[in-house]
């Protein structure tokens, strides 16, 4: 297979058809712009079933997501989007940048969902952007930039009836989302452990963080996500 892009934690490759791809998810971990780097036995599994099955109830509940076929464990076919330059992110407790960047006790609720967005580039670290930035430099158009708020407010309560039938709370997450081949806003990329912060009833940390943090065994960590995604009827 030809490989179009190759990212920080999966590979984009061409497919017999110009609106697919075959999305491979990688062991890879990194965190802090790559400043901070692993590889970790069994990671893109965990991801990408994952993902798999978030895609799977999201596309149930009337999302359009680009995933067509589960190829492998790691594998996926996806439609082929011509992707917003963005990444997405949505906080309802406080974690993370935000906790530094605007002195917020970690773990404070929002009141209502807090929707940000980052211009995707590393070579600047993804920084914050307001609407404005997002019109006026041509990321997308005013209309696109409403309708993806009000989808990815849509995909925040879904997430959160979802966890909350395993007990986890979805503290945040970054989605990236796209335009298919009929000019539809579509979700694409994935949304994982990698993507997203998810905390037990304790606050004890199921995702990224424990990587980042050396808290915990990425493995074990996102195992229990996906035991848990595993064990309820969607
Ligand atoms: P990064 O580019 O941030 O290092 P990844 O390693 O996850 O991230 O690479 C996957 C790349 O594929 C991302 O740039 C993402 O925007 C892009 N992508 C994800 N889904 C699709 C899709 N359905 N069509 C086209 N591009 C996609
Ligand atoms: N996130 C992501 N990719 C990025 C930046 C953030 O998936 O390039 C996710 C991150 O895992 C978290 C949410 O978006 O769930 C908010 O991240 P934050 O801005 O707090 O950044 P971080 O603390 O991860 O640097």
């Amino acid at each position: 297979m030809t490989k179009l892009y190759e990212g920080k934690s999966k590979i984009c490759y061409a497919t017999d058809n110009e609106n697919e791809l075959n999305i491979f998810f990688k062991n890879e971990i990194t965190a802090f712009n790559k400043l901070k780097k692993a590889t970790i036995e069994s990671k893109g599994v965990l991801t990408a079933k994952i993902s798999n099955i978030i895609f799977k109830y999201l596309e149930k509940n009337n999302i359009n997501t680009h995933l067509l076929k589960v190829i492998d464990d790691q594998n996926v076919l996806v439609k082929k989007l011509k992707m917003f330059n963005i990444e997405i992110i949505i906080r309802n407790i406080a974690a993370g940048s935000i906790t530094k960047r605007l002195g917020i006790k970690e773990a404070t609720t929002f009141d209502k969902p807090i929707f940000e967005l980052c211009y995707k580039n590393d070579d600047f670290g993804d920084p914050l952007i307001n609407d404005d930035h997002c019109v006026v430099l041509g990321l997308t158009t005013l209309e696109e930039l409403q309708k993806i708020k009000d989808i990815t407010l849509k995909i925040n309560n879904l997430l959160i009836d979802l966890f909350k039938k395993i007990n986890i709370k979805v503290v945040d997450f970054k989605i990236e989302l796209g335009l298919d081949s009929e000019n539809n806003i579509c979700l694409g990329d994935e949304i994982s452990p990698d993507t997203c912060r998810f905390w037990d009833e304790n606050n004890r940390k199921l995702d990224k963080d424990c990587f980042r943090e050396d808290l915990d065994d990425v493995t074990s960590i996102y195992s229990i996500i996906l035991n848990k995604l595993e064990g309820i009827k969607l």
